[in-house]
């Protein structure tokens, strides 16, 4: 049941209607939310579900995520349990094993778009290197947000053998940087918005909104 509500197609994510931003943050997106209402809905009484959550509670983001829901009831019960663990396991702190996460920076529902991520990145990228035509649609997407490129670029290196691995690497690495290139430019117009000696010559739209766009793609 659980992995079953994770299915995402892989053209749903990489199709060319979809060209709109990152693929990754797509997919991460939809992960999160069947994620969410997955623990608010049916998994909230399973008890294998509610023992994760009871021992990985939730980030700041999620649980405010989660308070917005209409199932408030849902939430009260996974806290209630999630709080009895903290207070019976967690205090006071014990020295922790190497490796070992502290309660306060675990989330479930993180914990499983990373785990599930992971996985699709693995067969999108088995996918990729076995289908021309799939490829051709893996590098044809609008950008990778940096952190992302870097994590399917490892995962690429991890799952495939060395001679598949390296042409997708160069295709998204030729991609992301033709990508970063424009932004680094955009945002070097901005500076020279500010230099006496070119004043005025390159007040465009764009280069008003680079540094606000330089910021955007980063910190995603
Ligand atoms: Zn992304
Ligand atoms: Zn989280």
């Amino acid at each position: 049941m659980k992995e079953s509500i994770y299915t995402i197609p892989l053209t749903d994510i990489f199709k060319k209607e979809a060209n709109d931003g990152c693929p990754v943050c797509r997919m991460r997106e939809m992960l999160e939310n069947r994620c969410i209402e997955y623990i608010m809905g049916a998994a909230m009484m399973e008890p294998d579900i509610r023992m994760e959550t009871n021992k990985y509670g939730f980030c700041a983001s999620h649980l405010e995520r989660m308070m917005h829901q209409k199932n408030r009831l849902s939430l009260a019960l996974m806290l209630e349990t999630h709080l009895d663990e903290l207070m019976a396991q967690h205090m006071p702190p014990a020295a922790k094993k190497k490796g070992e996460e502290s309660p306060v920076h675990t989330c479930f529902v993180c914990r499983e778009i990373d785990r599930v991520s992971e996985k699709f990145l693995q067969n999108a990228a088995r996918t990729a290197a076995a289908d021309p035509a799939f490829l051709e649609l893996v590098c044809d997407q609008e950008y990778y947000c940096f952190a992302h490129y870097d994590l399917f670029c490892r995962i690429i290196a991890d799952t495939l053998p060395k001679k598949q691995a390296k042409p997708l690497i160069e295709a998204l690495t030729q991609r992301t940087k033709a990508y970063l290139q424009t932004l680094r430019d955009d945002v070097h117009s901005f500076t020279l918005m500010f230099d006496y000696r070119s004043k005025g010559q390159n007040e465009n739209e764009r280069t008003k909104q680079a540094v606000a766009n330089a910021v955007s793609y980063l910190s995603k």
